[in-house]
């Protein structure tokens, strides 16, 4: 058992910022909410930095999909085109996972589209299905302003992307226009979708009291099932009762909603991204910026003395240098033991870290990680609160949420505590989506090809 006077008062004090309480979690809830208010009316979302775009997808899976589609998943570590086969409850999937070399991912958007449709073209080949005209769903994670199922307006990169002249144009049609310059293939891009809609619906697909779907993986976005009664202006089809709106909370904060609870290592990270004064919530919580979070404590604590012997490891000083990874790894040390923690040291050059310096880089860990399980709950609980109803399973993809040791416990045990008290019988599961980009993008591209 760790004893308490093995962190110093020094790194238990200094990380007290991170340490969010229930008030201060609703704080953000209230602001969240009525950032979602805004988004969710036309006329406002102008305003909203949360901007809640409808997905025009109204139908949550049945299970009696079937068919043969492509899919196509951008929006992150890796870009990948699928093959996927749904058959009633059977499902197939083949896939291929392609680079997308940092050039690209800053140079101009024909040449990341480009490469995307020489990506599709040579699978499709491959696979024998290049003329088949098959339905494809484009799992797009980034902003979108969706107009239609298969019409989405980019609004902004994120997440480490930046393309010349593609903010502002239709997604689909600079795919279409790449996928129209090769003749060997015939492909039909039916539907344009997020992560998170990818997430809900193959959530939905197993379990049908999945009403929302969170990404923790490179960035942070959530979708859920909203009334159109409460989509103001709503322009898909009314009969329906529903639609699953895609909040981008990731950009909450850009408005300053959450500059009371910012730190200077937040806005340290900010200063340093491709995207200043953007995706504020993201850069709390997202995978792509814990570890640079943890790093930046460790480099203020070393210089204050207190880590280290106030010793300043080159390879530490390097931006980015401390994985996200290295998070999980160290707090999945039993308590008191530091296997995980000197092997992670040791990746950087600290080899002969104290007992103490162990305790407390756990710490600072534990607190980074705390923070953002405890801001993604408040987002989950924000959601479930406005939709008022009393079960709910949530579908979470994304690798910070699948493999950090202690992410899902500190999300199931805050996210009721934050949820409405005049909610009976309250029961929320977290679900870990299986492939929510191909799966999802294939079940929306089954119902788009139907509808088409
Ligand atoms: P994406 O969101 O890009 O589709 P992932 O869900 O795999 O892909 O998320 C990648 C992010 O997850 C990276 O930022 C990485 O730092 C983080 N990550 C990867 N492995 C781990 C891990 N073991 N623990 C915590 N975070 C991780």
């Amino acid at each position: 058992e760790l004893r308490i006077q093995d962190i110093s008062p020094e790194v238990r004090n200094g990380c007290q910022e991170l340490n969010l309480s229930d008030s201060v979690l609703r704080q953000c809830m209230e602001k969240l909410r009525a950032q979602i208010d805004l988004g969710l009316n036309p006329s406002t979302r102008e305003q909203a930095s949360v901007k809640c775009y409808n997905t025009y997808v109204q139908d949550l899976p049945t299970g009696k999909e079937k068919g043969q589609f492509l899919a196509l998943d951008l929006g992150g570590t890796n870009f990948r085109v699928l093959l996927i086969t749904l058959n009633g409850r059977h499902f197939d999937m083949q896939s291929k996972i392609y680079v997308v070399p940092k050039e690209i991912m800053l140079g101009a958007g024909e040449v990341l589209f480009d490469h995307i449709a020489s990506c599709l073209e040579s699978f499709a080949l491959q696979h024998r299905v290049a003329k088949k005209n098959l339905p494809l769903g484009f799992t797009f994670s980034f902003p979108l302003n969706q107009v239609g199922l298969k019409s989405g307006i980019l609004t902004r990169w994120t997440k480490g992307f930046n393309c010349a002249n593609t903010v502002g144009e239709d997604v689909v049609q600079m795919l279409a226009k790449a996928l129209a310059k090769r003749d060997s293939i015939k492909i039909d891009v039916v539907a344009i979708l997020n992560d998170t809609t990818g997430t809900l619906m193959s959530c939905a697909w197993k379990n049908h009291n999945c009403k929302v779907g969170v990404i923790l993986g490179t960035g942070s976005n959530a979708c859920y099932v909203e009334k159109i009664k409460n989509v103001i202006g709503f322009d898909g089809d009314t009969s329906k009762p529903h639609v699953i709106i895609n909040t981008e909370w990731g950009a909450f904060g850009d408005h300053g909603e959450l500059d009371f609870i910012r730190t200077p290592y937040d806005k340290e990270i900010d200063k340093h991204s491709v995207n200043p004064g953007k995706q504020l919530h993201e850069k709390m919580i997202s995978g792509m910026y814990l570890g640079e979070l943890a790093r930046l404590l460790i480099i203020k604590f070393t210089k204050d003395k207190v880590l280290f012997g106030g010793q300043i490891n080159p390879k530490l000083q390097e931006r980015w240098s401390f994985l996200t990874e290295y998070i999980s790894d160290i707090e999945s040390d039993p308590r008191g033991v530091f296997k995980q923690c000197r092997n992670v040291l040791g990746k950087l050059n600290i080899l002969d870290p104290t007992d103490q310096d162990c305790s407390n880089i756990r710490y600072i860990c534990e607190s980074v990680s705390r923070r953002a399980a405890y801001l993604a709950s408040a987002g989950v609980a924000t959601l479930i609160n406005k939709m008022d109803i009393p079960s709910v399973t949530v579908g979470v993809d994304g690798s910070l949420y699948r493999f950090h040791p202690h992410f899902h416990n500190l999300m199931h045990e805050k996210i009721p505590e934050l949820c409405n008290s005049s909610i009976e019988n309250l029961c929320i599961n977290l679900m870990l989506s299986e492939d929510g980009s191909g799966r999802g993008a294939a079940l929306i591209a089954a119902s788009g090809s139907e509808n088409n």
